[in-house]
């Protein structure tokens, strides 16, 4: 070999040092650099776990009320973190030390990427098979404008069929309440179905049950009323999301 052609040889073993060193240095800093919320629902099993145990005491209590039905009822579910995982939005933010901007959001939502909450497909499934008084329907705070997108990455899993309920929100006045109520009697969006009895909610989200528009009223129902309210673990359902949500807003 000529020495030319060791010189060559040794400066590359140097480069390719340098590359391992900083793919083992960096790389492990970066996983460790997320916050800790974002860490502990995309990497802990806890998380998981906890999802799963939601959705399995779910189904259990839909199973048990779709018997006792004898008109059509429905089962209504939140998209965001609580059948759509969007934590890969979480972490390209952090990434670029950035959190939500509608931007951003928007280009997410039309990506489709969003994965499944563990637990979600397991129970939307078992609800279609309860027979044709049983329905699924979505009440997210999407634009309507991300109706389309929204219901196509829930497509990408099978968890949006002709039948089910879509219900974007379409304007600043057009609470989640509003549209349980259009499930409920079946009105305006809600109409090919019409009244539909609600026998379960899940959400991440206390709006994903009932309003609460402020931070007294969220202390007082935590600490007064919801230990021994009887809805949660029959017919509400909360999925844990700590990285967002609005607790962070005063409940507003
Ligand atoms: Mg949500």
């Amino acid at each position: 070999m000529k020495s030319s052609d060791k010189s060559a040889l040794s400066k590359s073993i140097v480069a390719m040092a340098i590359i391992v060193l900083f793919a083992a240095t960096i790389c492990p800093q970066q996983a460790q650099d997320l916050p800790n919320d974002i860490k502990w629902v995309t990497q802990s099993v806890e998380y998981a776990a906890l999802c799963v145990q939601t959705y399995r005491a779910g189904w259990w209590a839909v199973k048990e009320a779709a018997q006792q039905q004898t008109e059509d009822w429905a089962v209504v579910l939140d998209v965001d973190e609580t059948v759509l995982d969007n934590s890969q939005y979480a972490v390209e933010r952090a990434a670029v030390d950035s959190g939500y901007t509608e931007q951003s959001w928007a280009e997410w939502v039309f990506r489709k990427e969003a994965t499944l909450i563990p637990g979600a497909k397991a129970l939307i499934d078992s609800v279609r098979t309860l027979g044709p008084k049983a329905h699924v329907a979505y009440i997210t705070n999407r634009k309507f404008e991300h109706e389309q997108a929204t219901i196509e990455n829930l497509q990408k899993y099978g968890l949006f069929k002709e039948d089910d309920i879509m219900l974007t929100r379409k304007g600043p006045e057009d609470t989640k309440e509003k549209r349980r109520q259009c499930v409920r009697e079946g009105t305006g969006r809600c109409e090919k179905h019409g009244p539909l009895k609600i026998i379960a909610l899940f959400g991440d989200n206390i709006h994903d049950f009932f309003p609460v528009y402020s931070m007294t009223r969220a202390r007082v129902y935590r600490e007064e009323t919801l230990p021994a309210d009887p809805h949660w673990g029959r017919e509400y359902f909360m999925l844990p999301n700590p990285t967002y949500g609005s607790w962070e807003r005063d409940y507003q």
